[in-house]
C-alpha cells in the first residue's frame, strides 16, 4: 500500500511555514493550513504545482490550530481562491479579537495577516475532504485549543503540531505540576489510541513509525515537565530560529538588542531563569551555532534549515 492515497497530497515545507495538506475530490478540494505570511507567494505557487491542485480551484480551507505558520496564508489563499475557511471552534475569541493575535505576534516577534472564518468545526465534528471523513479530536498542549484530524478508514492522522517525527510543537515554561505538558501527553495518549498508520505532521515528511516518534515526544516531553528552566531555555531557541528564519538572520552585533527589544525573551528570563538579558541574544546564537541550527556567516547568524 503506498503511503497516501493519491488523493491526500502534502506539499513538505520547512520549519517557518507548516505543511500544506490538499484533500482532493470531484466534490471540491480542501486544504488544512496555509503557512506563515511572509511566504504567501511561495505558498500560493506551492498549491498550483500539478502534484497539488494544478489550475483546479479550491473549495475549503480549514485550519489545526491558529498559530501564525499555520493561519498565516489564510487571507493570501481566499484572496486566491475564493474559498470559505473552518477554524477550531475554541480558537474563535483569538481571531474575532485579531488584536489578542496581534499582541501574541508582538510578544514573539511573529506575524500574521488578518483573516475571515466561515465556519468552526469542533472535537466530536467531522469534515469530508478526500471523500472520506476526518473526525477532528482536540490536540492540547502546544496550542491547547488546537485539533488534529482523522481519518479511520484508513489510518491517517493529520497532527498539526501535536506529533512529529521527531519531537513536537514547544510547550509553555511553567513551574510543575507544567499544565501544558499534562495537556501535550494526553494529546499523545489520544494518539496511541487512534493508532494511525500513518501521521501527516504540521512539520517534517510523513512518517509510519508512529511507536517511535511517540516515545521521542514523550521523552522530551518527560524532560520538560519537571525542568521549566530547560523549558524556557528551549522555548527562547525555538522563538529565535523561528523568527531568524523570517528575518533571513541577524547581525552577530545587533543579536543583544534584538533580545532586548522582543517581550518574551525578557519575560522568559524574568520568570524561570533570572540570568539577565545584557548577553542572552549573544549567547542563544552560540548554543544555536552549537546546535547546528544557525550558522555565522560574514558577522551575520542566518538559520541552516529551509523555511
Ligand atoms: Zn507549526
Amino acid at each position: 500500500m503506498p503511503l497516501l492515497p493519491d488523493s491526500v497530497r502534502v506539499a513538505v515545507r520547512g520549519w517557518l511555514n507548516c505543511n500544506q495538506v490538499l484533500l482532493r475530490s470531484a466534490a471540491g478540494h480542501v486544504l488544512v493550513d496555509s503557512g506563515y505570511a511572509a511566504c504567501a507567494a511561495e505558498t500560493l505557487a506551492r498549491l498550483r504545482e500539478p502534484a497539488m491542485l494544478g489550475d483546479e480551484p479550491l473549495a475549503a480551507l480549514v485550519n489545526t490550530h491558529c498559530h501564525s505558520d499555520h493561519i498565516g496564508g489564510n487571507a493570501a489563499v481566499v484572496r486566491a481562491y475564493g474559498c470559505p475557511v473552518t477554524i477550531p471552534r475554541d480558537e474563535v475569541p483569538t481571531i474575532d479579537d485579531w488584536t489578542i493575535q496581534e499582541r501574541w505576534n508582538a510578544y514573539v516577534d511573529q506575524y500574521a495577516e488578518p483573516f475571515a472564518y466561515q465556519a468552526t468545526i469542533a472535537a466530536g465534528e467531522s469534515f469530508r475532504g478526500a471523500d472520506r471523513d476526518w473526525q477532528a479530536h482536540s490536540a492540547p498542549g502546544h496550542d491547547m485549543e488546537g485539533l488534529m484530524f482523522f481519518d479511520p478508514s484508513e489510518g491517517i492522522l493529520i497532527s498539526g503540531d501535536a506529533l512529529w517525527e521527531n519531537g513536537l510543537g514547544f510547550v509553555w515554561a511553567h513551574d510543575p505540576p507544567n499544565p501544558f505538558v499534562e495537556a501535550a501527553l494526553s494529546a499523545l495518549e489520544a494518539i496511541e489510541r487512534l493508532a494511525p498508520r500513518v501521521v501527516i505532521p504540521g512539520h517534517g515528511e510523513p512518517f509510519t513509525d508512529v511507536a517511535g516518534a511517540l516515545a521521542r515526544a514523550r521523552s522530551r516531553l518527560a524532560a520538560f515537565a519537571g525542568d521549566p528552566r530547560r523549558t524556557a531555555r528551549h522555548m527562547m531557541k525555538v522563538m529565535f530560529v523561528f523568527s531568524m528564519l523570517h528575518r533571513g538572520g541577524i547581525a552577530l552585533a545587533e543579536a543583544d538588542a534584538y533580545v532586548a527589544r522582543v517581550p518574551c525573551y525578557r519575560d522568559l528570563d524574568e520568570r524561570f531563569l533570572g540570568e539577565g538579558i545584557e548577553v542572552l541574544g549573544t549567547r542563544l546564537v552560540a548554543d544555536l551555532v552549537r546546535a547546528g541550527a544557525l550558522r555565522i556567516e560574514d558577522g551575520f547568524a542566518r538559520p541552516t534549515m529551509a523555511r
